[in-house]
């Protein structure tokens, strides 16, 4: 069954005008663009950090924007690895350890 990956490829070739045996050869090819594509998108999301910080409140605000309180302790302790508004990985920065990222690294 083909995907949309598919699906879109041959509606591409078809755009292009080329005869049948042109377009099937020009298939793969957007294939493996459109593909490399999504992987980029894909990687970017995978990437995307979101620092969340506690007020004095218990109040924790997002690096996107948003704020967010726990009933109980913070997002380490909810188990919470990824902000539920845009999806980043979560870094928690707690109230009690203020100190910056040790910033060892990669
Ligand atoms: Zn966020």
């Amino acid at each position: 069954m083909a995907d949309w990956v598919q699906e879109e490829a041959a509606r591409q070739a078809k755009l292009s005008g080329y005869s049948a045996l042109k377009q099937a050869r020009l298939r793969p090819v957007l294939e493996s663009c459109l593909r490399a594509g999504r992987a980029e998108g894909l990687r970017e999301a995978a990437d995307r950090q979101c620092e969340w910080c506690e007020d004095d409140d218990g109040v924790w605000h997002t690096g996107c924007g948003h704020a967010f309180w726990f009933d109980s302790d913070g997002p380490v302790e909810n188990l919470q690895k990824f902000c539920g508004y845009c999806g980043g990985n979560l870094i928690a920065r707690a109230l009690a350890d203020e100190t910056p990222d040790s910033g060892q690294g990669d």
